[in-house]
């Protein structure tokens, strides 16, 4: 007898594809706030990968790699069970936004109220309808984020001591992504990520593509590839591991809005090492004269910049990766 996994509507008793949804709310007319749950069941055990997208409500890229990922799985030779939410703050996602647009007086960032509270506000219990299936059967969790423009390509994992740390370093390897953060127990609390892992859960952040409609199809086909990289350094799918080769880790990141707004045109890619006080990009007005220049902050590896064409004071302007120390397998 396998183990009954059971997310809402959707109830997983024997191998194949199971769909469903999870209340995780209600709406101001009274109606469900449902999200998709799917769960694809191997033919034999292993363990169960959590995987979820949209989190941030207008980051959508992570839902179409998880769409790709649950297309492509078959039981007879799937070791284990994939669990996939592949948009959960659906309130953002259907008004195209990050946050929660019923949010009374709260930020509304499903990313910051993990593990939630059932009778809290309404991300909250969002959070909460989420957090308990997840720590009742994630063995790990695969989140999927998006930045600011198209060349995002970057990851990180909650990099707790022992086997919580060392077992996220070996799925941020087996992703790939040359730019990884490990990312410090201090920070990013009340995310899915480091939630989880406080949790006893190996958890792992991926940022690919833009916001909107800013990623591509070949950044969608390579992330799933990816993915499947992981599930088989996982052993849940078979065949070799692919060694995407040195990586670059951090110490943390900075994360830096802009003191300056108008008109922007970047000068940097992400990927790119910056120089502290390095320009990054140069501000116009509204007559067409240069206004001022942007400046790298810090020195480290650009992991998201501002795409322009325009910008306000307070922006997020540029996301550095610092003290890039590069690691071998
Ligand atoms: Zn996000």
């Amino acid at each position: 007898m396998m183990r009954t996994i059971e997310i809402g509507t959707a109830r997983s008793t024997a191998p194949g594809t199971t769909k469903g949804f999870l209340k995780v709310g209600d709406l101001p007319d009274g109606q469900p706030i449902r999200i998709p749950v799917v769960i694809v069941r191997g033919e034999a055990d292993g363990p169960v990968a959590w995987m979820h997208g949209c989190v941030h409500g207008n980051e959508y890229c992570g839902t179409f790699i998880i769409h790709e990922l649950i297309r492509s799985l078959e039981p007879k030779t799937l070791k284990g069970t994939v669990v996939a939410l592949p948009i959960l703050n659906i309130t953002a996602f259907e008004t195209k936004q990050r946050m929660s647009p019923f949010e009374g007086y709260n930020g509304g960032d499903l990313n910051r109220c993990f593990p939630g509270q059932a009778n809290g506000p309404l991300t909250q219990q969002m959070a909460h309808a989420i957090y308990q299936p997840l720590k009742e059967y994630a063995d790990v969790l695969l989140d999927f984020h998006t930045a600011l423009t198209r060349d995002v390509a970057w990851a990180l994992y909650a990099d707790l001591p022992g086997d919580i740390g060392a077992r996220g370093r070996g799925i941020a390897r087996a992703f790939g992504y040359r730019s990884t953060l490990p990312a410090p127990g201090d920070i990013l609390g009340g995310s899915a990520m480091m939630t989880a892992a406080k949790d006893g859960i190996p958890a792992f952040i991926v940022e690919a593509g833009g916001k909107g409609p800013a990623f591509s199809d070949e950044i969608v086909a390579d992330a799933t590839e990816r993915l499947r990289n992981v599930l088989r350094h996982l052993g849940m799918l078979e065949g070799p591991v692919t060694d995407y080769g040195a990586q670059w880790h951090f110490s943390n990141f900075a994360w830096v809005h802009a003191t300056q707004g108008g008109l922007f045109q970047r000068s940097v890619a992400c990927g790119d090492r910056v120089e502290a006080g390095q320009a990054i990009g140069q501000y116009y007005d509204l007559h067409g004269h240069p206004s001022g220049e942007a400046r790298a902050p810090e020195s480290g590896i650009v992991l998201a910049i501002h795409p322009g064409p325009v910008m306000s004071s307070g922006e997020t302007l540029i996301h550095i990766g610092l003290n890039p120390r590069e690691v071998h397998a």
